[in-house]
């Protein structure tokens, strides 16, 4: 089966690893700092914080902006539940805003609709989370115009968007938001095993998102309430949670960030292939905004159902019986039966509904050879054709 993603280990990865194993830290040592400058550096962020995962850091970057109980977080209902998971973990209430058809993303004109019903209605959203789907940058110009407009906070979940650029700066600068979250999931661009990562240009941000991942305690005495007892001292001044990465995962994600642009460039090359391959075939490839320079995490062809002869399931399956692992990003949220029992229903985001019954996610990462994708294209051609 070829698979629809996958990581790419090498000897340098094993390598950085092993001596970290070697060395007197495995955690809380010198590979974290290092992996967090690195990563500031690449994405042009004045401070990154690292964590256990992606979800970790929407739920300390939601807690950072003070989300808390009868607050409204609002993000796009076609992306992984952790993107609005996170809200409901500080007891906010969660809505969706529903997807632009040609992007997949967060619609600004749906946003934008929403909010002056939201205003008009007292329930504008203290926090919305737009997501960079498939690694291709939300409308974000727009969408901080917005944010001034009405208020709101902005996180940016760019767990797709590792090495994106839009309007000719990294995605994770946060020129439009607050906090910008990165994923290094196996399945993402790089990889820690697990782990993700909050970036952000605001010290006193910067400074909550590190209290939150460590238990709320305090080490340095200028942070503390009252002197310090000693060397031994710490204070707990906040509630946190261990949501630490591990040096171990931070050797990885070192090693496998000098190959980030090399991983991206690739996975265009790819999507190149493909787009050429496929026209003319009853799918829609993916469309990409002049302003973004896409992290290409997912390549998602949409099926014209209207001129196929065969339902999106039996393409799907076909695919699958033929050695092609391909994939779906993602059921819409809302959807979802325990956002159900929260009172969402069928037909509320329409464009995301439509998405939904008609998008295939195909093979794309790095490693995938031309060989490999040649035969991922004959039997694409072969199952529509059928
Ligand atoms: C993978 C993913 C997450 C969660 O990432 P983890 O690191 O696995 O917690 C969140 N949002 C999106 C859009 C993702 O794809």
């Amino acid at each position: 089966m070829i698979p629809y993603g996958r990581q790419d280990i090498r000897q340098a990865d094993i390598d950085a690893v092993v001596a970290v194993l070697r060395s007197d830290f495995l955690t809380q040592g010198p590979t974290v700092p290092a992996f967090e400058a690195a990563l500031a550096a690449k994405s042009g962020a004045q401070h990154a914080v690292a964590m256990n995962s992606a979800t970790s850091a929407l739920h300390a970057a939601c807690l950072a902006l003070g989300v808390g109980a009868g607050d409204r977080v609002w993000t796009s209902p076609v992306t992984f539940v952790a993107s609005a998971n996170c809200a409901l973990y500080c007891g906010a209430q969660v809505d969706f805003v529903d997807i632009d058809p040609r992007t997949y993303n967060m619609s600004v004109a749906a946003l934008a609709t929403k909010l002056a019903r939201a205003e008009v209605a007292g329930a504008l959203p203290k926090l919305v989370i737009p997501v960079h789907l498939c690694g291709q940058p939300c409308e974000m110009e727009s969408i901080a115009a917005l944010g001034k407009r009405y208020g709101f906070k902005i996180v940016e979940d760019a767990s797709h968007a590792v090495g994106a650029r839009y309007r000719g700066g990294p995605v994770g600068d946060c020129r439009y938001s607050d906090i910008t979250v990165f994923s290094f999931h196996p399945v993402k661009i790089i990889t820690t095993a697990e782990g993700g990562l909050a970036t952000t240009n605001d010290p006193a941000l910067a400074h909550r998102l590190q209290l939150l991942r460590s238990h709320g305690i305090v080490r340095d005495p200028s942070r503390m309430v009252g002197e310090s007892h000693g060397a031994w001292y710490y204070q707990q001044v906040a509630l946190g949670f261990n949501y630490r990465m591990t040096d171990v995962q931070a050797a990885l994600g070192l090693s496998q960030l000098q190959r980030l642009d090399e991983y991206v460039a690739r996975r265009h090359e790819l999507a190149r292939a493909y787009d050429e391959s496929f026209a003319g075939l009853p799918l829609t490839t993916p469309w990409q905004h002049p302003d973004s320079y896409s992290g290409l995490h997912l390549y998602v062809v949409r099926l014209r159902l209207d001129v196929l002869r065969r339902t999106h399931r039996e393409v799907f399956d076909a695919l699958r019986a033929r050695g092609i692992g391909v994939n779906l990003h993602y059921i819409p949220v809302h959807t979802q039966p325990y956002y159900r029992a929260l009172g969402f229903r069928d037909g509320q985001f329409p464009e995301a509904e439509r998405y939904y019954a008609e998008a295939i996610s195909l093979p794309m990462y790095a490693t995938l050879s031309d060989e490999q994708q040649a035969q991922v294209v004959q039997v694409v051609r072969e199952v529509l054709a059928g």
